[in-house]
């Protein structure tokens, strides 16, 4: 464990009493009490038709891949900048995997590139929000509007952030979200799956419930419930949605305390920025964040390793992502090679998080911003 790690995961309020509550109620499987305590919370502070938790964003996107009707041979246009849960989850159900470059400044799916991607064979655009920044959603809704795509919005890092006056992951046809303890709001391992179109919403209930008819029975709009369609079991458990309903409940005071930590790390930065030995987050006016991490770019990956190293020899760490997936073994085998996606990899070699978590104090940021002035007056 370092001095000062890269993550901790933090209790906000309640959640040890809402557990306790939970286990108590004397339902704690899927979509009791607090369960839908969550879905209702959601629904309301992002105005939207449907939520339903389910057990990670991982299981959202498998979700959706589903509810795209994704079979072998379609294609789907992605970034290869992303977590590898945005392209498994369609490679699952036999897509193939089109990866478009980012933009070099919001490091998000550069919109530009997408239409020239799309076959006939392309079935879905998954834009990806990186760090809670939003994608262009105008120009991606309106290409996919243009050549009939589904939009599912990977908002794992996007809880809370808008484009423009819409929150994201309302904004396309579907969007998935994760509370595992990397992201602003947690609950170890969970996710959410919004529905923005109502057709969507009861082939959902049924995917999520082991292919049956199981919501409806619960609400007693049927007498059994039977084998419907194709799916999993998708749901967390109540105990963990009671975790989670604490978090929820402190979602403003969340977003403050992150909003505080980025500001101080962006100010004290700031300086050798303007010397330009790196480059800070870029926010599109499009956009309002969630604050969701603080990278910084650095000129090469030599670099970016060094400071990783003095870091750690001051017992921080700090760390880097992505691989980009086009690079990966998988991505070989599916015939990409080097140099095809240009921003992507300059992007991947240069990035570094620096650690940021609801407990890290001033005192430690101040220690993390000397390590790298340090490093640049050397
Ligand atoms: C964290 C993350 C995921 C996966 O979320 P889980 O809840 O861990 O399954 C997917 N996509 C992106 C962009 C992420 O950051």
């Amino acid at each position: 464990m370092y001095r000062i790690p890269f993550n901790r995961p933090f209790i906000v309020g309640k959640e040890l009493y809402y557990i306790a509550q939970s286990v108590l109620s004397g339902k704690i499987a899927g979509d009791g009490l607090f369960t839908k305590k969550c879905e209702r919370f959601l629904e309301n502070r992002f105005d939207s038709d449907r939520f339903l938790l389910t057990h990670s964003c991982t299981a959202a996107l498998e979700m959706a891949a589903i509810l795209c009707k994704i079979g072998p041979g379609d294609e789907i246009i992605l970034p290869s900048f992303t977590f590898v849960s945005t392209a498994n989850a369609f490679y699952l159900r036999g897509a193939k995997m089109i990866f478009v470059d980012i933009r070099p400044d919001t490091l998000n799916i550069d919109e530009t590139k997408i239409e020239e991607a799309i076959t006939p064979q392309t079935k879905a655009i998954v834009p990806v929000h990186y760090a809670g920044a939003a994608c262009e959603m105008e120009t991606i809704m309106s290409i996919a509007k243009d050549h009939d795509l589904m939009v599912v919005e990977d908002a794992a890092q996007g809880l809370d952030a808008k484009y423009k006056d819409k929150y994201l992951g309302t904004i396309g046809d579907i969007g998935a979200f994760s509370f595992h303890e990397t992201k602003n709001v947690i609950c170890g391992e969970g996710g959410a799956i919004c529905l923005n179109s109502k057709k969507l919403i009861e082939r959902a209930e049924i995917i999520r419930e082991k292919g049956t008819d199981r919501s409806k029975f619960f609400r007693g709009e049927i007498d059994k419930y039977t084998w419907m369609d194709i799916g999993s079991s998708y749901l967390p458990s109540d105990i963990v949605a009671a975790f989670l309903f604490a978090q929820l409940e402190n979602i403003d005071q969340i977003g403050w305390k992150r909003k505080s930590l980025f500001d101080y790390y962006y100010d004290r930065l700031q300086p050798l920025a303007a010397e330009g030995h790196l480059e800070l987050p870029y926010i599109s006016k499009e956009s309002s964040s969630n604050n969701h991490m603080l990278y910084i770019l650095l000129r090469d990956e030599d670099a970016r390793n060094e400071i990783i190293d003095r870091m750690k020899s001051n017992d921080i760490l700090s760390v880097f992502h992505y691989l980009p997936l086009h690079q990966s073994p998988v991505g070989r085998q599916m015939g990409y090679a080097d140099g095809e996606l240009p921003v992507t990899e300059s992007i991947s070699r240069r990035l570094l998080r620096l650690p940021f978590y609801y407990e890290l104090t001033q005192k430690e940021q101040n220690q993390v911003v000397n390590t790298i002035i340090k490093y640049f007056s050397a």
